[in-house]
C-alpha cells in the first residue's frame, strides 16, 4: 500500500514537522485519513487524536473555524488549529488582510442560501451566477478566464481539466449547503495559516507566502488542494484581482 500524496505529490511535505521520526519510511502507509479516507505515510500524515493527511489538514482547520457545524462531532479534531494560527500570525500582515477580505466574500456568498431546486441547477456546468460557496465552479470560470485549456496556457498545470471545477464546486456546495458560515477576526490568522499549510502540498515553491497568492488553477498540483481550500484560494484571487464577482 502506498501513500496517496507520495503517489501524486512528488517530494513535497508541509514544512511544519510535528511528528516524531519514523522507522517506516514513505511511501509505506501509517494510516487512513479520517477526513478523506486516503492512505498517508509518516511524512504526509499526522495523528493528534485522529490520523489526518497533509491535503486535509488545512481544509479541516478552515472548515472547523468558519463552519464547525459542517464537521460531524465524531470527526471533530481541533488539533491542527493552534499550528495554523501560529503560522498565520507569523505571516506578513498584508497576506492576513487579503485573507480577511477573502473570508468576508465567503461569508457574504454563504449567506445567500439557495433552495434545493436551485442547488440542482448549480450542479450543471455553466449554470447559475458565480458564488464562492454555492456555485464555486462558475466563480472559478469567471476568474480563470479564457482559454481554459490549461495544457496550452503557460501559467497553468497540464493535469487540470475544466470539468474538475464542477467536481470541486459540488463538494463545497454539499459541505456548506446547510451550514452557517461565520467569520470573526480570530478566524483570520487561523485560515491564513491553513492556506499556507495547504499550498505547501499543492504548489511547488520554496515561498509559501507567494504561493498563497497563486490561484488554484495555476498551482503545480491543483488536485492536491482540497476543495475547501479551492474556495479560500479562489476568494483570495477575487480580492487580489480587485474585481468582485457578482454573488
Ligand atoms: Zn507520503
Ligand atoms: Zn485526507
Amino acid at each position: 500500500m502506498s501513500c496517496f500524496l507520495c503517489a501524486y505529490g512528488r517530494k513535497r511535505v508541509p514544512k511544519t514537522p510535528d511528528k516524531p521520526a519514523s522507522m517506516t519510511p514513505p511511501p509505506e502507509t501509517l494510516g487512513t485519513c479520517r477526513r478523506c479516507s486516503a492512505h498517508a505515510c509518516s511524512r504526509h500524515g499526522a495523528r493528534v487524536g485522529q490520523f489526518i493527511c497533509a491535503i486535509c489538514e488545512g481544509a479541516d482547520v478552515t472548515q472547523s473555524t468558519i463552519a464547525p457545524g459542517s464537521i460531524p462531532v465524531t470527526a471533530m479534531s481541533g488539533g491542527p488549529i493552534p499550528k495554523a494560527k501560529a503560522a498565520g500570525e507569523a505571516a506578513p500582515a498584508d497576506l492576513r488582510e487579503t485573507v480577511r477580505q477573502a473570508l468576508t466574500l465567503i461569508e457574504e456568498a454563504g449567506s445567500q442560501r439557495p433552495g434545493r431546486a436551485e442547488r440542482l441547477d448549480f450542479a450543471l456546468p455553466g449554470a447559475g451566477s458565480p458564488n464562492l460557496v454555492f456555485n464555486l465552479s462558475e466563480s472559478i470560470r469567471e476568474l480563470a478566464g479564457e482559454p481554459r485549456d490549461f495544457a496550452a496556457r503557460g501559467d497553468g498545470p497540464d493535469n487540470l481539466e475544466d470539468g474538475f471545477f464542477d467536481a470541486v464546486g459540488g463538494v463545497v456546495r454539499e459541505l456548506f449547503a446547510d451550514q452557517d458560515i461565520v467569520v470573526t477576526e480570530a478566524s483570520v490568522p487561523v485560515v491564513t495559516g491553513a492556506l499556507l499549510i495547504a499550498v505547501q502540498v499543492a504548489h511547488e515553491s520554496d515561498d509559501p507566502v507567494a504561493a498563497a497568492l497563486i490561484p488554484p488553477w495555476e498551482m503545480s498540483d491543483p488536485l492536491l488542494l482540497d476543495p475547501v481550500m479551492w474556495m479560500v484560494s479562489t476568494a483570495v484571487r477575487q480580492v487580489t484581482m480587485g474585481t468582485p464577482v457578482a454573488a
